[in-house]
């Protein structure tokens, strides 16, 4: 299986390149923040107990996304691999990931991070923000907690997967085709798990 992490702050890009990857590649795109504004847009219970957090750019509880992870997965038995996006966040959730994989009989195949300055980042989210209508990228002082939750507890995964030699860095910045180049070469010199 191909099993990717597109790591990397908010505003990196990893949705759109997710986006770009799966078509390419066959994988399947898990993203946590998707499933959980989806859960919030339908007011299911799950959405109402998340949206407080997301609306100050706080992470969910662990419970509740690797819980999403893991019916994710399930649902999609058979995948060629997948691609998580904005999961795992934390060493908790890492942790959690790499049992969860084991016991399927699997393994995440790389992290890659996209790596893009933090100006352009803030620029980025703020135009999501008026495009999108995304609530948490219209208010300045959300989007730099997002980044700094981001740098504080999720960065820190890059030590965790280095450790296991399956760290990758990409530069994310320049154009959308440049970019997704630039992961594809990096993919295509992997090793499939
Ligand atoms: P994203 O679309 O990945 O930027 O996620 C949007 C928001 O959803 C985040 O600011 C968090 O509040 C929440 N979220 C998404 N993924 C996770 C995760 N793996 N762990 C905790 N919270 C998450």
């Amino acid at each position: 299986m191909l099993n990717l992490i597109l790591f990397g702050p908010p505003g990196a890009g990893k949705g759109t390149q997710s986006k770009k990857l799966i078509d390419k590649y066959s994988l399947i795109h898990l993203s946590t923040g998707d499933i959980l504004r989806k859960e919030v847009h339908d007011q299911s219970e799950l959405g109402k107990e998340a949206k407080q957090f997301m609306d100050n750019g706080d992470l969910v509880p662990d419970r509740i996304v690797i819980g999403m992870i893991e019916s994710a997965i399930d649902r999609n038995k058979g995948a060629h691999g997948f691609i998580f996006d904005g999961f795992p966040r934390n060493t908790d959730q890492a942790k959690a990931l790499d049992e969860l994989l084991e016991r399927k009989g699997t393994a995440i195949t790389a992290l890659i991070a996209l790596e893009v300055e933090h100006e352009e980042l803030v620029q980025r989210l703020k135009k999501r923000g008026e495009i999108e209508g995304r609530s948490d990228d219209q208010d300045r002082s959300v989007i730099e907690n997002r980044i700094d939750v981001y740098n504080r507890e999720t960065a820190p995964l890059i030590d965790y997967y280095a450790s296991q030699s399956k760290h990758k860095n990409v530069s994310g910045m320049g154009g959308i085709d440049d970019i997704f180049e630039r992961l594809c070469q990096t993919i295509d010199n992997l090793k499939e798990t």
